[in-house]
């Protein structure tokens, strides 16, 4: 009895485990095709149908957290809040320490140039063929969005082809020719006289090309936002001297930002067969070849709310679209912290300074002009602008004697150096800024760029790819591989 019993005990345990695999198979199974329903882009499986690539150019990871900890309090980036980081070394094919048009070039093509060069090999004889062009000849749209010339060799890099990033006005042209769907940001450099004047072969002025070609200009606001989805168009605001928009902590309200020429290109190119787009903030690296902190931090900030705007779209779209955020390279060998600082930083101490040197800059050029601003009324100007001196605000920006007669020495040599047309040798804002960095703690150690490898920030379809250690080429080559591009033999 016993012995029955026990046999059909075994029985029934051999059926209920057969039972339980059976379940546990079949429900595995129908979580996965859910999880896969759930996750796919409809129509075109595991590819993303919408791809952004930001480029904070000269943005090291101490640009990030500089601008982090000095404008967000506890509210957190949301570039470093994306879930898969990586690293890049940025070198170019000829010098360790690369510049923007061979960092473009590795970003944009996946293949090593010379420094200098826009999207062609360092033997300046063949083109390389950028995942924006590929993009393109796949159906997708594309635009391309910076906050200095949209000439300028980051920008260039995805759209042009030259052996070297001065020639400004005939990368300008191929702006025309692109056949892409949307450049925001800066104005053309190339389109500047004197640049239409340095060219071998004259085609005509850059708007009237790109009239030609059938792109709507659109330079303010109000006609950017008249642009209708699925029309070509070149958006630029208010620019400088350079062709750039204002530093950020400059702009005046109604000069387009970042964000919006990021958010209405979201618009203008939002369509079933999908967009490449590429937006770099670009001032960020002139904040940091100027060794202006302040400026570098707010540029910084307002190329994450540009970041926000993809983001925001990657949350609409989330099984559809890829987001990445890299830099180009670093620039200025920022550091966080100085020797004669020790473990001291005052970053608090940065909010003082409410112009950025460029603007400071402008000032004294127009005291030289003037020649009726003393040292003593440059020392106020100072005070109210930058924060030395201001004692009554904070005791830390007292300025000692030794610090008072830098500062004249630097006055001095700028009112007396020699004065033409729009050049001036101004000595003495970097001098103001440097005292105002110095007792920050915060460390300048260049006026270039630096080899310091930058950080890769990713969220959406493939993104878990940008994960660990590479080179700059690889993520263009990811980016690839993700979508399927197809990438011409070299
Ligand atoms: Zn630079």
């Amino acid at each position: 009895m016993k012995e029955w019993y026990q046999k059909d005990c075994m029985v029934c345990t051999r059926l209920k485990i057969v039972l339980l695999l059976i379940v546990t198979v079949s429900v595995s199974a129908c979580y996965f095709a859910l999880q896969t329903l759930q996750a796919a882009p409809k129509g075109n499986a595991a590819v993303p149908r919408y791809i952004f690539l930001f480029i904070g150019d000269g943005m090291g990871a101490a640009q990030v957290e500089l601008s982090s900890a000095l404008l967000h309090d506890a509210q957190s980036f949301t570039m470093t809040s994306l879930p898969v980081l990586g690293m890049a070394t940025t070198h170019a094919a000829d010098r360790f320490i690369t510049d923007s048009a061979a960092a473009g070039t590795a970003l944009a093509t996946g293949w090593k140039t010379t420094v200098g060069t826009i999207s062609m090999e360092g033997n300046h004889l063949d083109t390389l063929r950028t995942i924006a062009e590929m993009a393109k000849a796949k159906g997708m749209k594309v635009g391309i969005v910076s906050s200095v010339g949209i000439d300028d060799a980051t920008p260039a890099c995805f759209y042009a082809h030259n052996a070297t990033r001065k020639n400004v006005y005939d990368i300008a042209v191929q702006m025309a020719s692109s056949g892409f769907d949307y450049f925001g940001g800066g104005y053309s450099v190339g389109n500047f006289p004197e640049n239409q004047a340095k060219t071998k072969v004259f085609r005509g002025d850059i708007a009237d090309l790109m009239h030609s070609s059938h792109y709507v200009i659109a330079r303010n606001t109000t006609e950017l936002k008249a642009v209708k989805p699925g029309t070509p168009c070149w958006a630029y605001t208010d620019y400088d001297a350079k062709g750039a928009l204002s530093f950020a902590m400059d702009r005046r309200n109604e000069e387009i930002d970042l964000a919006e020429f990021t958010r209405e290109g979201i618009r203008l190119l939002y369509n079933p067969k999908g967009f490449f787009m590429m937006v770099e903030g670009g001032k960020i690296d002139w904040a940091c070849h100027a060794n202006d902190a302040t400026a570098a931090a707010h540029d910084i900030k307002a190329f994450e709310k540009a970041i926000g705007e993809a983001f925001a779209f990657y949350q609409r779209h989330p099984g559809e679209t890829l987001l990445v955020v890299t830099a180009d390279h670093e620039c200025g060998g920022l550091t966080l912290g100085r020797r004669a600082n020790g473990y001291e930083t005052r970053l608090d101490l940065l909010h003082h300074q409410n112009v950025s040197q460029q603007r400071f800059s402008e000032k004294v050029s127009a005291w030289k002009k003037q020649g009726a601003v003393t040292f003593p009324m440059a020392l106020d100007s100072v005070k109210v602008y930058f924060g030395p001196g201001n004692v009554e605000a904070d005791s830390s920006l007292a300025l000692s004697e030794a610090d008072r007669n830098m500062l004249q020495e630097a006055y001095t040599a700028t009112m007396r150096a020699d004065f033409s047309g729009t050049q001036h040798i101004d000595a003495f804002t970097p001098a103001v800024s440097a005292l105002l960095n110095n007792r920050a703690g915060i460390g300048w150690n260049s006026n270039a760029h630096t080899a310091v490898p930058v950080q890769v920030f990713a969220i959406g379809r493939g993104a878990e790819a940008f994960t660990g250690f590479y080179d700059n080429t690889d993520i263009a080559n990811k980016i690839m591989q993700i979508a399927k591009l197809k990438r011409p033999a070299r």
